[in-house]
């Protein structure tokens, strides 16, 4: 049984992360909501820091100045190794349009005849809480890009990352093998464990 729920809002529109950090936390007291349950759909950042922290912090706190309830907002980035981490913190809109396909492109057009093709992805979220503490949990996925699109599903670089130990890309595992291994819920599954360890007199098992 569940006792009084904190409400974290989601510094984001995306359905899709709003869906997976309400599954993964399901069992704590918490209740994610949206910007749009408090209003606040209009409060759009302009992401113009260097690192993700930096724009991850931007998108928190800029929910947060307006409400009284914690916020959480992520930033995820695909770093790559022979491109001096590039695309980095530029990850969507790497060809300039905010367009999966056209970065997918230029992505492996930059990398044609490069033998290195190490790469990363990092997620970032901040989360600060009522009282305006701010935490931060990182996840990392380590892999290499492809030669050419493998699979067609997931979304952004998917069907161009290898996971390291893996013989299958993101874009030809379901969402469920993906998010075993993935950035975005090794650093949710790290904002998991430090609200069970705040709520640990609360959760009765
Ligand atoms: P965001 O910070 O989550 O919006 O991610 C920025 C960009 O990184 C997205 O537009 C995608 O291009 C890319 N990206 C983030 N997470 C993933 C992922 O799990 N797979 C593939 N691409 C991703």
């Amino acid at each position: 049984m569940l006792l009084d729920k904190e409400k974290i809002v989601l510094s984001s529109d995306n359905e899709h992360k709003i869906t997976e950090i309400k599954e993964i936390l399901k069992d704590l007291p918490v209740e994610i909501i949206s910007k749009k349950d408090v209003n606040l759909s209009n409060i759009n950042v302009d992401e113009n820091l260097d690192t993700l922290e930096g724009n991850a912090h931007l998108k928190a706190s800029a929910i947060k100045d307006k409400c009284a309830y914690s916020v959480i907002a992520d930033d995820t980035g695909l770093f790559v190794n022979a491109l001096n981490g590039e695309p980095g913190v530029h990850s969507a809109r790497y060809a300039k349009s905010h367009d999966d396909v056209e970065n997918r492109k230029l992505l492996i057009k930059n990398l044609r005849d490069e033998k290195d093709r190490r790469a990363y992805f990092k997620t970032v979220i901040v989360y600060i809480d009522s009282i305006g503490e701010e935490h931060i949990f990182e996840g990392i996925c380590k892999g290499e890009i492809t030669e050419k699109e493998i699979g067609n599903g997931g979304f952004g670089y998917d069907s161009i990352f290898l996971p390291k130990g893996f013989n299958r890309t993101f874009g030809e595992m379901s969402s469920d093998e993906k998010n075993l291994i993935s950035h975005r819920s090794e650093a949710i599954k790290k904002f998991k464990d430090f609200l069970m360890k705040k709520y640990s007199d609360k959760i009765i098992y």
